[in-house]
């Protein structure tokens, strides 16, 4: 495609309408009105782009670009005055930019902590584009993006790495350089992407800034602080992410409105919720369509891989009910299956069983945030009440729902509890002599919990207990999945140190699965 004009009108009209629903959203009053004249001649004290630019949510005709100015990123305001700065972007076919295919200009506004999200649109399906942003005479790194294959394309293979949990003071982020050499076409981020814990509560490698995070500019910088970070944000530039929360992005175990701990205002931690998804939204690659309005944001969607893969990314911390057993490990009994309790939530509940119904793809894969393995860890017949045996009735239905409806080749991909797994999933996973209806991958953490271990506590014990884990252990890491049509492969990459510079990186375990039986096999 030669570069047209109407392809950057309509990425300007698009910013257009998000423009004015963020100032709607946040109404900093000092700021004064957004669409006020911007800044004629930016000069900034330090480079504005420290924060590096991102991708993210692409589709087979576009992608988000995403950047954040922020000279100094741990101050309130990364360092910049109220005041709306225009943002100009260009994307090119290749990486001198000889072939520049789409530019435009984009406000950076203080209501959205001068965060640009371009939502480009009119591009060629399953290529790669580079892109880069201008704000006065400061120039971004370059990024790399691509595209999604044309929905009904055959396509050959897609890389996938699967990451989450990335405490900044329990260890570095050096499985992001592994992630790079690798070439993943997608990143998949399943939350807890920063800790929201006051500095040094667990400084090991390094600490975070001030108290535990509440307000707007607390989460602000906490994400600045994060973001800063160089393999986090080369990461990012090397392909577009797709990103879900879970519940450290607000504050530990909450479900919905509700605190995991008692005596909490229940206006002041909706007005925190409120703080906390408008952060999430400003720093990461997301559409429009994930612009909060108050405390909700609208997180939960798919993408389509041509016929390969069908990736749905759930939200299984806003819609849920609080937690049975105040939290505590319990009992797959009583509250846990009370069929009123939800990890979805009724509209998100529908909308997935729609998508799986309608998806053509050979493998559909719902990457989502806690544990779907009914695990009892502590062999004393209690599991995580804050994982999927805590809503065990929905969890049940869901697994009934992909066997009654032959669904093909579900493939389950969860982070939040900093150890890897491999597990067979049944309806119910205590009964051995039942099918697999699934497999699921569980990432480990990047970097939280500090060093890892590979052989846990009485893993014997816990195999012969649960005959449906085919693999788990403690190191720190990610998921590499490579899918083709006929197999789905993953390599559970570990970094054998996060608490020193230096940790080398190293596949600790490899497993596949065959498109038509979900078991989960050696490679
Ligand atoms: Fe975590
Ligand atoms: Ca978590």
């Amino acid at each position: 495609m030669s570069a047209s004009s109407p392809l950057d009108r309509r990425g300007l009209l698009r910013l257009g309408a998000a423009s004015s629903l963020g100032f709607a959203l946040s109404p900093i009053g000092a700021a004064g009105p957004l669409l006020a004249r911007a800044v004629a001649r930016p000069r900034f004290a330090a480079d504005p782009f420290a924060l590096g630019v991102a991708s993210g949510d692409p589709d087979p005709g576009g992608v988000v670009l995403w950047t954040r100015l922020a000279p100094r990123p741990l101050e309130p305001g990364g360092g910049l005055a109220p005041e709306r700065i225009d943002v100009s972007w260009e994307l090119a076919a290749d990486e001198g930019f000889s072939k520049v295919v789409a530019r435009g200009t984009a406000p950076a506004s203080p209501q959205l902590g001068h965060s640009v999200h371009v939502e480009v649109d009119g591009l060629a399906p399953d290529r790669w584009y580079w892109y880069r942003f201008r704000a006065g005479d400061a120039e971004s790194p370059i990024g790399r993006t691509r595209t999604l294959p044309a929905p009904d394309a055959e396509v050959d293979r897609l890389q996938l790495a699967v990451t989450s949990c990335q405490n900044f003071e329990q260890g570095l982020f050096t499985a992001y350089e592994q992630m790079m050499r690798d070439e993943p076409d997608l990143v998949l981020h399943l939350g807890d992407y920063i800790y929201e814990y006051r500095a040094g509560q667990n400084g090991k490698v390094r600490t975070h800034q001030g108290e535990e995070i509440r307000s707007l500019d607390d989460y602000r910088i906490r994400y600045g602080q994060y973001r800063s970070d160089p393999l986090l944000h080369g990461m990012h530039a090397r392909c577009p992410w797709m990103v879900t929360f879970d519940d450290h992005e607000f504050d530990n175990n909450y479900a919905d409105l509700v605190s995991e701990e008692s005596g909490i205002d229940p206006t002041s931690f909706r007005r925190r919720r409120e703080a906390a998804y408008q952060a999430y939204y400003e720093i990461m690659p997301l559409r429009t369509r994930s612009m909060p309005r108050g405390s909700r944001i609208q997180l939960y969607r798919g993408a389509s891989y041509g016929r390969l893969a069908e990736l749905l990314v759930l939200d299984t911390r806003q819609y849920r009910t609080d937690q049975p057993n105040g939290d505590r490990p319990g009992p797959i009994e009583g509250a846990a299956m009370d069929p009123a309790g939800t990890l979805l939530g009724a509209e998100q509940k529908r909308w997935l069983k729609r998508q799986l119904i309608g998806s053509g793809a050979r493998w559909n894969v719902l990457a989502q945030q806690v544990m779907m393995g009914m695990v009892d860890r502590r062999l004393n017949g209690t599991y995580s009440m804050d994982q999927w045996p805590g809503y065990a009735h929905e969890r049940m239905e869901l697994l009934s729902f992909l066997q009654d409806r032959r669904i093909p080749n579900p493939v389950v991909l969860t982070g939040d509890i900093h150890t890897n797994w491999a597990n067979e999933l049944r309806v119910d996973d205590r009964r051995a002599e039942d099918p697999v209806i699934a497999p699921e991958f569980v990432a480990t953490s990047l970097s939280s919990g500090g060093d890892g271990y590979d052989v846990p506590n009485r893993y014997d014990e816990l195999r012969a207990k649960h005959p449906g884990i085919k693999f788990h252990n403690g190191e720190r890491g990610y998921i590499r999945c490579t899918i083709t049509d006929a197999r789905w492969r993953s390599d559970f990459v570990s970094v054998d140190r996060v608490e020193t510079p230096g940790g080398k990186c190293f596949t600790r375990a490899s497993l596949v699965v065959e498109a038509g039986d979900p078991r989960i096999q050696k490679a």
